[in-house]
């Protein structure tokens, strides 16, 4: 990975984002980052956030953040505003929606009769789609218990997905670079040109989105997890979390103001 400074960010209009780790730091929204997500929307920078929080987190963050999108739940849907409105999609139909609701309880069921120390995540209320386990929020499960975890999500047919806070049971074929293409069409109503978009993040889930974008930077702390990234981002920012994010905007509103 090559440090951000420097870089030439020329020619992009668009920014996709993780949330946590990357736009937020240990879960919260600095005034400073919230203010970048600020002047970048000023400056005419379409934005989405990517995040494997909760669907109901991503309605949030469509309404009252200055973006574009939210993708919530690793790609499993999306919200976006339309004038006062805010709409709402998702990757799979209603039925295979609710075919995914039964493979999800089967899980529920196992993990909470064999793994006891498993919490389900404290967000898991406002999920819609998939299933969270707390591995790094609030929870230091063992690496033995979430070895055995994924082991259970994956038996069930359900793919696992691990994040610097949550390990999620994912029934359906969604990810984030799926989600942010999706979300970028239902809000925009144009394709998503992956070489215009530049995307920041910071943890495994966010490896679909390392593959899918052309530009991609990871914040500092992406180095805890590059033993398990199949794609690194290209780029790397000095500062960790949303200090990191801060750096990226700077660094994409300078290209403007010399482009
Ligand atoms: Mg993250």
């Amino acid at each position: 990975m090559r440090p951000l400074a420097g870089a030439s960010l020329a020619g992009i209009d668009g920014l996709a984002f993780d949330v946590d780790d990357t736009l937020t730091t240990r879960g919260a929204l600095s005034p400073d980052a919230y203010d970048a997500l600020a002047r970048l929307a000023a400056a005419g920078v379409r934005l989405v956030a990517l995040t494997g929080r909760p669907l109901g987190w991503a309605d949030a963050m469509a309404s009252m953040w200055p973006i574009t999108a939210a993708v919530g739940e690793n790609g499993a849907g999306w919200a976006w505003r339309e004038g006062h409105a805010l709409r709402i999609g998702y990757a799979d139909d209603p039925v295979t929606r609710a075919e995914q609701r039964d493979v999800l309880a089967a899980i529920r069921r196992e993990v909470h009769e064999r793994l006891p120390a498993i919490r389900e995540a404290c967000d898991q209320p406002a999920r819609r789609c998939d299933l969270a386990f707390d591995v790094g929020e609030r929870e230091r499960p063992s690496a033995a218990d979430v070895g055995a975890l994924v082991a259970i999500i994956e038996a069930h047919g359900a793919r696992a997905l691990v994040s610097s806070v949550h390990a999620h049971a994912v029934p359906g074929r969604w990810d984030k670079a799926r989600g942010a293409a999706s979300a970028v069409r239902d809000a925009l109503g144009e394709p998503l040109d992956p070489a215009r978009w530049l995307f920041v993040g910071d943890s495994p889930n966010d490896e679909a989105a390392f593959a899918f974008f052309t530009h991609t930077v990871g914040v500092a702390n992406v180095r805890e997890h590059l033993g398990a990234l199949r794609v690194a981002p290209a780029l790397v920012t000095d500062a960790e979390r949303g200090a990191g994010f801060v750096e990226v905007a700077e660094a994409l509103l300078r290209a403007r103001a010399d482009g």
